[in-house]
């Protein structure tokens, strides 16, 4: 049998070693995962002992998340906008830079009823949110992967919003339903080849479909921007996440391709993360 406090230690010293930068962060998340002790547990009664089943199933998921699984995968969820999200080796773990994203077309398309196209949403993240946090709204939510779309469904459900989301399995467009959007929404895979060499290992356990944008990062782009004026309302929009290096590709691709009030925005850490445009009014 052990304390609370040594399985603590030991798991941020066996994280720590495997040269994870967040072990302190992750041992806590999973003591009070799987054995309820919150931090303040942990600091008020590091005595406390543990049984020797609990002892192991924090063992056994230390050593995975030392073996380079992400943590989200290790707990089988993961939060966005403060809300818990399903998320498996199918799909890709909201990132927290995302949720700019969704905060920026809340501002800009909340209360209006519009209905948007979430083009590779993955575990429903984007689209999930923006239902959420604006009752007003539906949308459609498309995918290739068939196993993401369950996994997205099942976020649906459980979120309360099922109701005002149509799922379809479709690469980018092509089994999209006939009509146009008020909005467009996607994180697309956008990472280069070069960067794809030097991803955490974390980040190689994710979905390449949902990570590999081809050679320069911007191939999807360039499909979902061809495309995309045939599938929005004069005028609509289209809001992208981008890579870090991307704020000044992606706009030039969607002006060749006539949108117009380009607009770049910046994340947290002061990137370049996300690019909003309107579609022209005639064409
Ligand atoms: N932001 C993700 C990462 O850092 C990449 C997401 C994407 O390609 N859409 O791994």
């Amino acid at each position: 049998m052990t304390t609370l406090g040594k399985l603590y230690e030991t798991g941020v010293n066996a994280l720590k070693k495997a040269g994870y930068d967040d072990a302190v962060y992750s041992v806590r998340i999973l003591l009070e995962e799987l054995l309820g002790a919150s931090a303040a547990v942990l600091y008020a009664h590091p005595e406390r002992t543990v049984t020797s089943d609990d002892e192991k199933r924090v063992n056994l998921a230390v050593e995975r998340i030392a073996d380079g699984e992400p943590l989200g995968y290790v707990l089988g969820h993961s939060e966005f906008m403060g809300l818990s999200f399903s998320v498996d080796p199918s799909v890709l773990i909201p990132r927290p830079e995302t949720e700019n994203l969704v905060e920026w077309i809340l501002e800009e398309q909340k209360g209006k009823k519009a209905c948007f196209l979430d083009i590779g949403t993955g575990s429903g993240a984007i689209a999930i949110s923006l239902l959420t946090f604006d009752p007003a709204m539906k949308g459609v939510a498309c995918d290739i992967s068939e196993q993401a779309l369950k996994t997205a469904a099942q976020n649906a459900q459980d979120l309360k919003v099922s109701d005002r989301l149509i799922f379809c399995q479709s690469d980018l467009f092509t089994n999209v339903p006939e009509t146009r959007f008020d909005f467009i929404v996607s994180n697309p895979p956008y990472i280069s080849h070069k960067d794809m060499e030097e991803l955490p290992p974390p980040v190689q356990r994710e979905p390449e479909t949902a990570l590999y944008g081809g050679p320069d990062g911007l191939d999807i782009y360039r499909r979902i921007i061809r495309e995309a004026k045939e599938h929005l309302v004069p005028g609509g929009a289209i809001y992208f996440e981008i890579g870090y290096d991307q704020g000044h590709s992606v706009p030039a691709l969607l002006q060749e391709q006539g949108f117009t009030d380009i607009e770049v925005r910046k994340d947290y850490a002061g990137l370049d993360r996300m690019v909003r445009a309107h579609a022209p009014f005639i064409y």
